[in-house]
Order: structure tokens, then sequence, then C-alpha cells
């Protein structure tokens, strides 16, 4: 396994590689969902290339950068275990240099959701993969469920800039109580951590309601929103059943639905989705 930490060490790997190229942005402190996208990009690839990178420019000013959890040491072991090719781990002043001015902005299915919780965050998410795809060059890129509303606005990015890739959607991968696995779930303490598996309970039910026929989308927020809130230590920022390709509020649930949540338990926030079908 290469290391390379500078953005000409990293193309100089690459071009090395004739064959198709798997690649699996991360930001690192690694758990099984990363490692699901890892093994989906080494069964389908020649070469497979991640990325560790902290990106300060997705953070809002009182958000987690300072503390978001790092263990470079333990991710590489785990990369190195899934047969990874080439880890991409630059620093913060190799992506940006002094006087960087040039951003990527997906506009609309950005206003919602995360979007209007976390602003300006989509516009340093679609800004550091477009750099890293520009890095990179892969064929294809893997990408969680887990974050759908990043997942929509890549591929939108994608396909608007004719960028040479395809972005692969990979299902969310869970804990044995349902909570979906997240480098931020080190920070809840015991407690918080059983008060989290209320995410997935809400979205069972979202679920439960839909195959049962209820297609009256108010309904099944508020019954997501009652379950959450018999949760004391939950605090709901948005529940949601919207379109799944504009993200837009459904009155009515005809075939498909995005069902998403953010929450915070305690200071951690939380976000997690299922598509009803
Ligand atoms: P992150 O390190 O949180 O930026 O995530 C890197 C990639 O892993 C993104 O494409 C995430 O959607 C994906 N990912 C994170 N958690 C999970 C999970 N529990 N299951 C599947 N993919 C995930």
């Amino acid at each position: 396994m290469q290391i390379a930490n500078t953005i000409a060490q990293m193309k100089a790997a690459r071009a090395k590689s004739s064959g198709p190229v798997g690649f699996v942005p991360t930001m690192g402190y690694l758990h099984e969902g990363h490692l699901s996208l890892v093994r989906q990009a080494r069964a389908e690839n020649s070469l497979v290339v991640a990325s560790i990178f902290v990106n300060p420019t997705q953070f809002g000013p009182s958000e987690d950068f300072k503390s978001y959890p790092r263990n470079t040491e333990r991710d590489l072991s785990m990369l190195e275990k899934e047969k990874t090719d080439i880890v991409f781990m630059p620093t913060a002043e190799e992506m940006y240099l002094e006087q960087f001015n040039s951003w990527v902005v997906v506009e609309k299915i950005t206003d919602r959701l995360e979007g209007s919780f976390r602003p300006g965050h989509f516009k340093g998410v679609a800004t550091v993969v477009a750099k890293l795809f520009n890095i990179v060059e892969p064929t294809y890129a893997y990408f969680g469920q887990k974050d759908a509303q990043q997942l929509l606005v890549i591929k939108k990015m994608a396909a608007d800039l004719n960028m040479n890739l395809e972005v692969i959607a990979a299902p969310t991968v869970r804990e044995s109580d349902g909570l979906a696995m997240s480098s931020r779930n080190v920070y809840l303490n015991p407690q918080e951590r059983q008060a989290a598996t209320v995410l997935f309970k809400a979205l069972t039910l979202a679920q439960t309601l839909q195959e049962k026929g209820e297609s009256d989308a108010e309904t099944i927020r508020q019954q997501m929103t009652s379950v959450i809130n018999k949760e004391p230590l939950a605090k709901i920022e948005y529940v949601s059943i919207a379109d799944t390709e504009t993200l837009e509020e459904l009155t009515t649930v005809e075939s498909t639905a995005l069902a998403s949540l953010a929450v915070r338990i305690g200071k951690t926030r939380l976000i997690d989705n299922v598509v009803l079908s």
C-alpha cells in the first residue's frame, strides 16, 4: 500500500494504472461503513484509492472540525487489510493554497435538509470532491447512502459538469441495534449511545407505516416526530419525507420517498435515512 501525501505523488501513482480505478473518499476514523465501500471498490477495479482528508471547508465555524476524531495509524492498518493500493492523505495546505478562490456550488437540492441547517456545507463538499476527482481521476467513485443528500449532490455535480466517472451508491451499514455507523458515534456516552437508537426506530416506523398503506406524508412525519420526542436526550433538527431526486417535501407518498432526519443526541448531531419504496 502506497501513501501519497502530495497531489504530485498521488497523480504519479495514479498514472501507472491503465485499468479501472475505484476511489473511496473519506474523512478517516474508519468503520465498517467505510470498509464496505473499499471492499466494493476492490471487487470492481484493478486499482483502489482511498483518501483520508478532514476537509475544513465543509465545516461551519461552530462545528466540530477541530475535534473531529482522527486515528491515522488505525485507519491505515484497516485499509491495508482491505488491500487498498493507494491512500491519499493531503494536508489542508496542500489542498487549499493561499488565495484559493474557485468553488463548486450545486444549487437547489443543497437548499434543503442538511444544506439548510449547515449553510456552506455542500459548497465545501462539492469543491473538495471535485478537486479529489481531478487529482485521482477515478473510473468509479463510491459513496454511502448514509449521506443521502451528499450522494445526490455528488451525482448532480458529476452529471452537470460532465465529469468522466461513475458515482456508485452503497447501502448504509448499521450496528446490530440499527444505529447507522458513523465516525461521530464515538462522541456518544453510554446513555447517549442507547438514546441514539431512536433515529432508526423512527425510520423503521416510517417504513412500517408506508408498508401498511399510509400515504399521507405529514402523518408519517408526525408519527416519527412523536417517537423521537419520547426520548429525553434527543432534539430534532428535521424529520423529512421528501422526493428521492429533488428532495422537495411530499404531501403524498406515491411510489417512493426519502425518509430522513437529523437529531441531536446531547451535543452530537446524527443523521440517517431510509428509502421508502
Ligand atoms: P465520511 O468519512 O463520514 O466523510 O464518509 C466517507 C464515505 O463513507 C461517505 O461516502 C459516506 O456516505 C460513507 N459512509 C459513512 N458511514 C457509512 C455507513 N454507515 N454505511 C455506508 N457508508 C457510509
